[in-house]
């Protein structure tokens, strides 16, 4: 299969069936996120367990894109350490704005998939957003915007 076909086909898998959709009752960390440009808007919730991600679910109004990259965060991130998880927001906004090689060493996965919204320049926002969104949660940054000047996706992860 190719990797449009498989991309495709992700897109579609999770649409159809998100994977960890609605909101967790014993959330410890949450944040919103909205894509103007788009009008994605998501609700994360996450619950962690000392360093471990225990629980994560996400809500909201999200475009195929948007939601499809949610659903597969979600499932990568779950029963990973918090370090790790902020390994994939960084190695996955890399791969999305055409700076990380999806062929070279990286932790992603199955994510590689979205490797070609890097030549979708509206898309790319969209997928980014629910990474965004997990690097806000885990910073204990109630809401973020793709768009907002405290972008916290601008500073480098580990400082905040
Ligand atoms: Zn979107």
């Amino acid at each position: 299969m190719d990797v449009k076909a498989l991309y495709q086909e992700v897109i579609l898998d999770h649409n159809k069936k998100p994977r960890n959709f609605g909101i967790l009752g014993n959330a410890s960390h949450k944040a919103e996120g909205h894509n103007p440009l788009c009008g994605d808007h998501l609700s994360l919730t996450l619950h962690l367990e000392g360093e471990l991600v225990e629980g994560i679910a996400f809500q909201g109004e999200s475009c195929a894109i948007c939601k499809a990259s949610a659903s597969m965060m979600t499932a990568s991130v779950k029963g990973r350490t918090r370090a790790d998880a902020e390994t994939l927001v960084q190695e996955f906004r890399d791969m999305a704005i055409g700076k990380l090689d999806p062929g070279g060493p990286h932790h992603l996965g199955r994510l590689a998939v979205f490797a070609g919204v890097r030549d979708l320049p509206t898309r790319v926002k969209c997928a980014i957003l629910p990474w965004h969104t997990l690097h806000a949660a885990l910073n204990s940054v109630a809401s973020t915007s793709t768009e907002a000047g405290d972008d916290p996706m601008q500073t480098t992860i580990g400082d905040a």
